[in-house]
């Protein structure tokens, strides 16, 4: 039932885009260092982050820059969620850095079903209107994010084209390149935060 939703909802994305209907980021930036989360204080207290080509290559393990990066959030008082659909063992040489710094990993797996999105939210009672999603794919991370209210939905370039790491494979960058054409021309323009 689960696995129907999930495709009902990929179905929905690839229509709604191609009808132009729906605008699911908020704002594209290069990387997740080039967001100003200082600026992004004051009317948000949640951030939660896609792993794969988010915050590391595709299946690499987090770099030292996003290990700083993560630990600068929760000093100025972010909650902070990991949300992959990548299988737990994937993330596994990374857990005791997220438990030292009291991240929430989230292992529900089913991205855009926002079922994933409402659990973190309650997990640290905050509302959508709170929370940014930032992530490197339109269809999971950001039409997702959009399906739970979110408010502010970063999409960023995938991590191992800009940085390093290992890059995802042909097809599956292929489409995520695709739904990104497709984004971007609905934002119209790269809006820098
Ligand atoms: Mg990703």
């Amino acid at each position: 039932m689960v696995k129907l939703k999930v495709f009902y909802l990929f179905l929905k994305f690839y229509i709604d885009l191609f009808i132009g209907r729906s605008l699911f980021a908020t704002d594209i930036l290069p990387t997740v260092f080039d967001i100003n989360f200082l600026k992004l204080k004051s009317d948000y207290d949640l951030v939660i982050f896609d792993f794969d080509d988010t915050l590391a290559g595709y299946h690499d393990k987090l770099g030292e820059k996003s290990r700083k990066l993560l630990k600068e959030l929760v000093d100025l008082g972010f909650k902070v969620a990991i949300y992959s659909n990548s299988p737990r063992k994937r993330i596994k040489k990374d857990l005791d850095f997220f438990a030292e710094l009291k991240l929430f990993v989230s292992y529900t797996k089913n991205k855009p079903n926002p079922k994933g999105y409402f659990e973190i939210m309650q997990e640290f009672d905050i509302n959508p209107n709170r929370t940014v999603m930032v992530g490197d794919m339109p269809i999971t991370d950001m039409y997702g994010a959009y399906l739970a209210g979110i408010k502010k939905r970063i999409l960023v370039h995938p991590y191992s084209e800009i940085l390093s790491g290992h890059k995802s494979p042909f097809p599956f960058s292929l489409v995520r390149a695709q739904e990104r054409n497709s984004c971007s021309k609905l934002i119209g323009r790269e809006k820098r935060l």
